[in-house]
């Protein structure tokens, strides 16, 4: 009992989903049909403050599958109440229900509070499992977008998380209709961005330098190949990778100096939390940067929808975007990457497979105790993180299925069989 009530209590502010409705039409309509075992979990809690499915009918609903324990359901709760916030005073005809994994009813209670919508109750885990398998949920956060109208299937949108990372508010009404307008207006402005669009604002028209002069304008950059470098010195894989970066940017200049052509330059864009983090890290780096709380920076994270730091974008001397994989490429290829382009990548593939072909099919490898396979993409390997470098890697590799081990061949450090031990 004693959890009925704090369920109450905490629902004093939000409300609960339950139905009155009956469960005919509730099973004519296939998304909704979940929501029918509301009706029987909740309907013996008569003294809850409820909102009725009957009250969601006609509406666009957003089913939210989250948890207060795990980081990116946090951030990503923040966003979605931001969105939820603004959709919500223009369209009453938007909502979204919380869908619940967490681990108890007290940080359940605590999430919510963050939460200005409608939640499945904690205690009713019959509901909760019901959507889960209904959705088929693989992983948190996910946001799941039924129209009204959505016997359908088509109409049920998976990527509600991506879709609002993306685009925000700008996503809704979350139909097919609405979602090729977005991509065809992204692909208008990527297709005619401008240096000066992406790097300058009202009120700045230069990029800070190291040496001097300070300041740099802009229009200096135009014909060069730009790297925009996402990073922060709080996180440890850009501590591992921007040491990397800086001898290949040295070493493609250096080249490019000699051959006479226009040079490379890289523009640290930076998510450090304060000046003095930004001010020590940026003095590791031999290239430019956005002053530290640049309000481009925003812009660019969303433009290039760059999720994850160390992230390395390549402009090309047209001003299209190159890539936006420049880090796994210089962690495959390191200087050799440039310039970045698909022809480059192309050929590097091709004297990689080259090489390749004259490894070992086996190798023991002193960082583990099995022996390791070679593999490629599409052939047992894929995408990996190398567990010896732990940086990004595709293509070849050398990998132990078992354990899930994996390490770029480049990384290999051979060893006789029985010298290891365990083996
Ligand atoms: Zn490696
Ligand atoms: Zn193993």
């Amino acid at each position: 009992m004693k959890q009925e009530e704090e369920v109450v209590k905490s629902n004093q502010k939000g409300d609960i989903v339950v139905d009155d409705d009956g469960y005919g039409s509730l099973w004519r309509d296939c998304g909704w049909f979940v929501l029918f075992f509301l009706y029987l979990e909740i309907s013996h809690c008569l003294f809850l403050r409820q909102v009725k499915i009957s009250n969601l009918k006609g509406k666009i609903v957003g089913i939210y599958f989250s948890a207060n324990w795990y980081p990116p359901c946090q951030n990503f709760t923040r966003v979605l109440a931001n969105a939820y916030d603004q959709l919500k005073n223009s369209n009453p005809g938007f909502e979204i229900v919380f869908v619940s994994s967490d681990e108890d009813l007290n940080s359940f209670n605590n999430y919510r509070a963050l939460m200005p919508w409608l939640a499945i109750p904690f205690s009713d885990l019959d509901t909760k499992r019901a959507l889960n398998l209904r959705y088929n949920i693989e992983g948190i956060p996910c946001l799941i977008v039924l129209q009204p109208d959505d016997s359908v299937e088509d109409l049920i949108i998976e990527d509600g998380v991506d879709l609002i990372y993306r685009y925000g508010v700008q996503a809704y009404p979350f139909t097919r209709q609405r979602l090729e307008e977005l991509v065809e207006k992204e692909k208008h402005e990527h297709d005619n961005q401008t240096l000066e669009g992406l790097l300058t604002n009202h009120g700045r028209d230069f990029l800070m330098g190291n040496s001097m002069p300070k300041q740099v304008p802009v229009t200096s950059l135009t014909s060069k190949t730009i790297g925009l470098y996402f990073s922060a010195e709080w996180c440890s894989p850009a501590a591992k990778f921007t040491p990397k970066l800086v001898s290949v940017y040295q070493k493609i200049n250096q080249q490019l100096t000699i051959n006479g052509h226009h040079n490379f330059e890289i523009v640290f864009v930076s998510s450090d939390h304060d000046q003095t983090s930004f001010e020590s890290y940026f003095q590791t780096m031999p290239w430019l940067a956005l002053p530290y709380g640049d309000p481009n920076i925003k812009n660019l994270t969303k433009y290039f929808d760059v999720r994850g730091i160390p992230s390395l974008v390549i402009l090309g001397p047209d001003r299209k975007t190159v890539t936006k994989q420049g880090r796994s490429l210089v962690n495959l290829y390191q200087e050799r990457a440039y310039p970045f382009t698909e022809d480059r990548k192309r050929l590097l593939e091709r004297e990689m497979d080259e090489e390749a072909r004259k490894l070992a099919k086996f190798e023991y490898h002193s960082g583990h105790c099995h022996e390791l396979m070679l593999v490629s993409e599409g052939n047992g390997g894929g995408p990996f993180i190398c567990c010896d470098c732990d940086e990004q890697g595709s293509g070849w590799a050398y990998q132990c299925v078992e354990c899930g081990y994996e390490v770029h061949t480049k990384c290999v450090n051979r060893v006789e069989r029985g010298s290891i031990n365990g083996s």
